[in-house]
């Protein structure tokens, strides 16, 4: 069979791939704890479901224009003006599958091959992926200090006449780093000076904690929409709990919209009408919701990192935002496996019933990412089975389920 290069290149999603395994368990039986998910555990919100319904059984169900419904755009509008401070027309909008979608489509529009996307580590698996897909080379920006939040010094450093776009995600999946104000100020004006596109993936803008207010990227370039290189990605699935909606929206300026919009046409026409109608009824609900999520994971940060805490060596940056935790094993972990993510999370897997995602995946070897949008129950259990299986301090025996297992690799 003959395929492609390119498609045989992509990987395969790792987190999809995990919660699939994850899956797969529990349906035989087995007891596990899923601490790979990347999505709040809450039911849709009730506007939303009342409003693809109402349209569902209107009957009505028929294609819409490519870039969305006028009336979903309506409401991103007012969300913009009431979150980012910033007015917009329904041209500077398009709606997509999910934010993924969307980002894929503004690389799309954006790269000629070989154009480069600067992506900072630890960063979201799919974009990588996603620039390749494009035929653009991915460059990837590793803090040299260690720590998750980017230093502008290093992104310049990087930058090359090739360089088309950057792409910040803060808060971040997977470090739950909320970047500075400072920083994001500083990127807006390189970008803006450069002539570089800054994607802000703003997907988790609102799932903040500590009392944290970042500011929109907007407020730190005076250019208006049509001039400014910001173009904005977000969505209703991990603020409303909305994934399998998979509604996700850009604002940019006018004319990479237009693109947008014909490439969206020719391969997916539009997104379904009935889930343009549940974001709709999300965001002109009651948000409430929002703000009932980010209660819930600050509560569930704070059991994680206090949690991790008891594992000694293991290194915890305490997320202020989403709802993941990246810990560093290497110095925790009695064997080599520590320093092979991949490895330790297939261990962790098999000896503990526990999922974790790989750091590696997300270019940060030697840690795991832990997700917390579970119940605070798999939270405590997962981590007590971890220390469990790596800790030679903790107590050798443990019940997985109702078996009784006894550590003997330690
Ligand atoms: N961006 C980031 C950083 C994400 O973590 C995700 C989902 O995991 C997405 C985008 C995609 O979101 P959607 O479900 O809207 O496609």
């Amino acid at each position: 069979m003959s395929i492609s290069q390119l498609a045989r290149s992509i990987a395969e999603s790792p987190t999809l791939a995990l919660n699939e395994e994850a899956r797969l368990l529990r349906e035989r039986g087995e007891p596990v704890i899923n601490m790979s998910i990347g999505e709040p555990r809450n039911k849709a919100p009730i506007g939303a479901i009342l409003s693809s319904a109402a349209k569902l059984t209107s009957g009505d169900v028929k294609y819409t224009p490519a870039d969305g419904t006028p009336s979903l755009k309506k409401a991103i509008l007012r969300y913009m003006e009431e979150n980012y401070d910033k007015v917009a027309a329904p041209e500077n909008v398009i709606i997509s599958a999910g934010a993924k979608q969307s980002i894929y489509n503004v690389l799309f529009t954006l790269l000629n091959p070989q154009d480069e996307v600067i992506i900072l580590a630890p960063y979201w698996v799919s974009y990588p992926e996603m620039v390749k897909m494009c035929f653009g080379i991915p460059v990837i920006v590793t803090p040299e200090d260690g720590s998750f939040h980017p230093r502008m010094e290093e992104i310049e450093r990087a930058v090359s006449s090739y360089t088309k776009a950057i792409i910040v995600n803060s808060p971040n999946n997977p470090s739950g780093c909320v970047f500075s104000d400072e920083f994001i100020a500083q990127i807006v004006d390189f970008c803006e000076r450069k002539k570089i596109y800054l994607i802000m993936d703003d997907i988790y803008h609102k799932l903040v904690f500590d009392g944290l207010k970042p500011a929109p990227a907007y407020r730190f370039t005076n250019k208006d929409l049509e001039s400014s290189m910001v173009i904005v990605v977000n969505g209703v699935s991990k603020l409303y709990g909305m994934t399998g909606f998979r509604i996700g929206w850009v604002v940019a300026n006018r004319k990479l919209v237009e693109i947008m919009t014909n490439i969206q046409a020719q391969t997916t026409s539009c997104t379904s009408v009935i889930l343009q109608a549940a974001a709709e009824g999300a965001l002109n609900g009651l948000q409430s919701i929002v703000e009932s999520l980010r209660m819930t994971f600050q509560n569930n940060r704070d059991i994680v990192v206090q949690e991790l805490a008891s594992l000694n060596g293991v290194r915890v940056t305490k997320p202020s935002g989403t709802f993941y935790v990246l810990p560093d094993f290497r110095a925790y972990c009695p064997s080599s496996i520590a320093s092979n993510s991949v490895e330790l999370s297939k261990f962790l897997l098999k000896k503990a019933l526990v999922v974790t995602v790989p750091g590696k995946e997300f270019g940060m070897e030697g840690h795991l990412r832990l997700s917390f949008s579970g119940s605070v129950k798999d939270i405590l259990v997962g981590i007590e089975r971890i220390k469990w299986a790596l800790d030679p301090l903790a107590p050798n025996e443990i019940y997985i389920g109702d078996r009784k297992l006894i550590r003997d690799w330690l």
